[in-house]
């Protein structure tokens, strides 16, 4: 894997990519800004991934991953689209983590017999479209709910930014993507 996603500053406006401390460039680091809770950023731009490497993911991403949308109405509303892979080995998953961003957690099922299972999930919108974007051309049996994803991401992706509640029809927009997915997910 050649690179990954460039982190860049969290400071609204700023988009240097040398960071200091907390999310922050030197120079707004320097100003003293920033003191609470803070979250990676990550820049659009795309990522260089040779396409062997996208294409082994993208198979693997049709075979063992998901893509589904949530709504959560307290403690207010906020939709989220979740990417998530699930399996018994942790390395294809850091191959993912590694290139895209995002967590690796270990859990166990109920079944104490059954392996260990990992866990990898994006929470980042902007890095979830990057991500459904990259693979999109090698997807064989996603592509139709990566497709709807991306629209869903259209309305999560603004809201990410500002603290703005959505508006009637962008929920009801996200509702029908939602029962797409589940319906296309159901029939795959
Ligand atoms: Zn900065």
């Amino acid at each position: 894997m050649k690179s990954k996603l460039t982190q860049i500053c969290v400071e609204k406006g700023c988009n240097n990519t040398a960071l200091a401390c907390r999310g922050l460039c030197w120079s707004c680091y320097s100003k003293g800004r920033r003191q609470g809770k803070w979250e990676i950023r990550y820049n659009d731009d795309p990522i260089d991934v040779n396409q062997l490497d996208l294409a082994y993911m993208s198979g693997f991403f049709d075979g063992e991953g998901s893509i589904s949308l949530k709504v959560k109405t307290r403690p207010k509303v906020a939709i989220q689209v979740q990417i998530q892979i699930s399996n018994s080995i942790k390395k294809p998953l850091e191959i993912f983590s590694k290139t895209f961003g995002g967590k690796i957690f270990k859990y166990h099922k109920k079944n104490k017999n059954e392996l260990p299972q990992y866990k990898w999930g994006l929470n980042s919108a902007r890095r979830s479209k990057v991500f459904i974007k990259s693979c999109m051309p090698y997807l064989k049996i996603k592509q139709d709910v990566g497709e709807l994803a991306l629209q869903a991401l259209e309305i999560q992706i603004p809201h990410s930014k500002n603290n703005k509640k959505y508006t009637e029809e962008q929920l009801n927009v996200f509702y029908s993507i939602k029962n797409e997915i589940i319906r296309l997910n159901k029939c795959s």
